[in-house]
Formats: structure tokens, sequence, C-alpha cells
């Protein structure tokens, strides 16, 4: 198995050290040469959409990212990287990201919460958005003070929080198991 892990910005190389230490072999993309090797997964990481947004544009990687994602290629995205599937951006789930939902003081925090299907998973918000709409088609999977932090719909899943900055690797294996 071959992950990719999109690499324009943000928490990519965590993702990365999370993977070797589950075994699996993945590549960082950052333009459109690395981007057509061949992979079973794509993670798209924390960072700041806006900035993932624009580079993805620039680099001509907008639409052949999202039509991989809709053809059926399976898909993780934290954090920014939930903003960047929802429907205001590569409108592949059918979800509503509300950036920044948190405000400022609480911009940052830890918690442990139960993920249906994972366990209690301890998850690192940082300035995170949350859920604030989903499709009859989409599972929720986790909620943080009644606000939904983590859903999946069939080969896409989304969590809020940042799995990659902590050593558990529960979630990333979820999501491999999503691909074997
Ligand atoms: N607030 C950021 C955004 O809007 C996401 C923060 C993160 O990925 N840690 O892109």
């Amino acid at each position: 198995m071959r992950i990719a892990i999109l690499a324009l910005q943000g928490a990519f190389d965590e993702h990365r050290q999370m993977l070797t230490r589950l075994g699996v072999e993945s590549f960082l993309v950052r333009n459109l040469s690395d981007w057509q090797q061949p992979k079973d997964g794509l993670i798209i990481p924390g960072g700041e959409s806006t900035a993932m947004m624009k580079i993805m544009r620039d680099e001509g990687l907008f639409t052949p990212i999202r039509d991989a994602i809709l053809g059926g290629l399976p898909v993780f995205g934290t954090c920014a990287g939930m903003i960047l599937l929802d429907d205001q951006h590569l409108a592949c789930m059918d979800i509503t990201a509300r950036r920044n939902a948190y405000g400022r003081q609480l911009g940052s925090f830890h918690t442990v919460a139960p993920m249906s299907d994972v366990g209690q998973v301890p998850m690192v918000f940082i300035r995170a958005p949350f859920i604030e709409r989903q499709g009859a088609d989409v599972q929720p999977l986790a909620t943080v003070d009644d606000r939904l932090v983590a859903a999946r719909q069939r080969h896409m899943l989304v969590c809020a929080f940042h799995p990659e900055l902590t050593s558990d690797t529960s979630v990333h294996s979820y999501f491999l198991g999503m691909i074997r």
C-alpha cells in the first residue's frame, strides 16, 4: 500500500511519520508530477485551508485531486483537510465545515473522546473547524461539546482534530482499514 500526502503547507510530515510507524509507505505531493504516481489513498493535512486552496489551484492540482476522490480514491482530511473536502471547497463530501469554530479563547485545546469504530481517542484541536451540516449519507463518528468533529462518507474520512500530533495511531489505522 502506498499513500499520497498533500504537502503544500501544514502538518504533512507528522502524517508521514505516523504512516511509517504503522509500516505503510507514503510519498509527498507538491506538484502534478508527484500526484501522478500510483497511490491507494490520500491524506490532506491540517494547516491553513486558504493557503492550501491557493497553492492547489496554482499547481493545477485542484481538479485532478477532486476527480480522483469523486472517482473513489480513499481520502482522510484532518482539520484544514476537512475544510478542503467540504461543499464549499473541493466539494467531495456532503458536509459544511465551519472554520475557526471555537473562537479565540478556546482556539486550541486537548481532550479525550470516543470515536465510533475506533475507541477512546486523544484529540488535539488547533483553531479547529467543526461540521455544521452533514448530508444523509454521512456517518457521524465523534462529537465534542455537542459538535460533530469526525465523520465518514463511504471512502472519505474527516476529523477536526489532529491525530498526527499525538502518539495514538488508531485513527490512521481506521483509515488504512477503509482502504484494505
Ligand atoms: N483554521 C485553519 C483553517 O481555517 C485550520 C486549522 C488547522 O488545520 N489546524 O484552515
